[in-house]
């Protein structure tokens, strides 16, 4: 069998610094305070459970708020109340509302912020528009970590998830539209022309992040020259869900494993196979699944097995974009 991997798969860089400073803030607090300052992150910090399992082995919990808009009250994976007076709190790379960070600090944990710099980028927008009086209207996910805190820093911000729910906004204030950084190109574009037809004035913020496009355009790269596909990543990551409903596109049998031992037999009777990953999968799942593949046995951290379209893959930090903005008028 040849195993070919996607150009450019798994952790995006966003992913990747936040776990390097999570796991960098738990080295460092060790032993402070005579082993009582905890580190915690606010939410699991990225959708994959063999990261989460990391993060705990090395101290790292994931806590909850609970405090709505009452006083502040986070609590731990059990649902108790934690005081979190001396403790570090990683802040993950969707971000938080200003409130929430207040809140923490009110409770006295520090914050170590690990909110992606493309994710503080939309913020920063939205907050500069908000201040100049503009309506922001963010196009995404209501539920979505990114998008309720983009929202934070636009007191009065509307979140339209459809050109339809866009062509019903209703203000006499200029518009400004921000997008979550993982939404669909064409859907922006839909929900742009929408609010184009209604608004005399409307500014629009580029804000859509390469990383998903990167893998989607990678894996249908891939998908030209192999006989069955595999995507690695956490069931509960919506990337990874769609890597894997894009994969099932191709027409290729395709299957979604969190581990090598989610393999299927079937695997094993094509010649081809590619392999992609989505934004929050551990290099390691990664080395594991293609060396499953392979034949070979399960590799230690870091050893890389042979296959075609290895690289090896570096932390990548990237400043706080400038993100352009396309100004529509009628
Ligand atoms: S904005 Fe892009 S790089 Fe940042 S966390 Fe999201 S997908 Fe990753």
């Amino acid at each position: 069998m040849i195993v070919k991997r996607a150009a450019v798969l798994g952790r995006c860089m966003g992913v990747r610094r936040a776990v390097d400073l999570a796991l960098r803030t738990a080295k460092a607090e060790k032993g402070k305070g005579g082993g009582q300052r905890k580190v915690f992150t606010l939410g699991p910090l990225i959708h994959n459970p063999k990261t989460v399992a990391e993060l705990e082995a090395s101290g790292i919990f994931a806590i909850h708020d609970r405090g709505g808009t009452g006083a502040p009250c986070f609590v731990d994976g059990g649902g108790n109340q934690l005081a979190l007076s001396g403790s570090v709190v990683v802040i993950r790379a969707h971000g938080i509302p200003p409130a929430q960070s207040q809140a923490l600090e009110q409770a006295g944990a520090s914050i170590v912020d690990a909110t992606c710099p493309r994710v503080l980028a939309s913020q920063r927008r939205a907050r500069d528009f908000a201040l100049k009086g503009w309506t922001v209207v963010i196009a995404g996910d209501r539920d979505h970590g990114e998008v309720t805190g983009i929202a934070g820093f636009a007191p009065g911000a509307l979140i339209v998830a459809s050109p339809e729910e866009a062509a019903r906004v209703d203000t006499t204030a200029p518009l400004a539209l921000i997008a979550q950084t993982t939404i669909k190109r064409e859907e922006y574009l839909a929900i742009r022309k929408a609010l184009a037809a209604r608004k005399p004035l409307l500014e629009v913020v580029d804000s859509i992040c390469p990383a998903t496009t990167e893998r989607l355009a990678s894996l249908a790269d891939l998908a030209t020259d192999c006989d069955a596909l595999v995507v690695v990543g956490g069931r509960n990551s919506a990337n990874t869900a769609r890597l894997h409903r894009t994969a099932l596109a191709t027409g290729l049998p395709s299957w979604l494993v969190e581990e090598a031992a989610d393999l299927p037999k079937e695997i094993f009777s094509f010649a081809r196979v590619g392999v992609t990953a989505g934004a929050s999968t551990p290099d390691e799942a990664i080395d594991e699944v293609e060396a499953a593949l392979l034949g070979l046995r399960p590799q230690a951290s870091g050893h890389r097995p042979q296959a075609i379209g290895l690289r090896p893959q570096a932390t990548v930090t990237i400043d706080s974009p400038d993100l352009p903005v396309q100004r529509f008028t009628r």
